[in-house]
């Protein structure tokens, strides 16, 4: 099954690093703040995404997520 990437918008603080460590340059900050007030992170060019997880490894607040199935929650690390 192709894994799933999910950005949880709302636990986003939108600190940029995933966008900064992203080797594909997917990630962009949004202009749109989410329930907290951020500008969160999101994928601007998903086609160019190779899942490598390195964005999910950084990300502080663990707002990234890959998942193998639609109903699985584990994290590809
Ligand atoms: S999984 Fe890798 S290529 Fe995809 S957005 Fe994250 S850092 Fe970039
Ligand atoms: S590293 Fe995490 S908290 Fe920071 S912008 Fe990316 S998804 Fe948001």
């Amino acid at each position: 099954m192709k894994p799933k990437y999910q950005i949880n918008r709302n636990k986003c603080k939108g600190c940029a690093l995933c966008v900064t460590v992203c080797p594909k340059n997917v990630l962009e900050i949004s202009d749109e703040v989410n329930r907290k007030g951020y500008f969160p992170a999101y994928q601007a060019r998903p086609q160019d995404c190779i899942l490598c997880g390195t964005c999910c490894r950084m990300c502080p607040d663990v707002a990234v997520t890959i998942t193998a199935e639609e109903k699985k929650t584990e994290k590809v690390s």
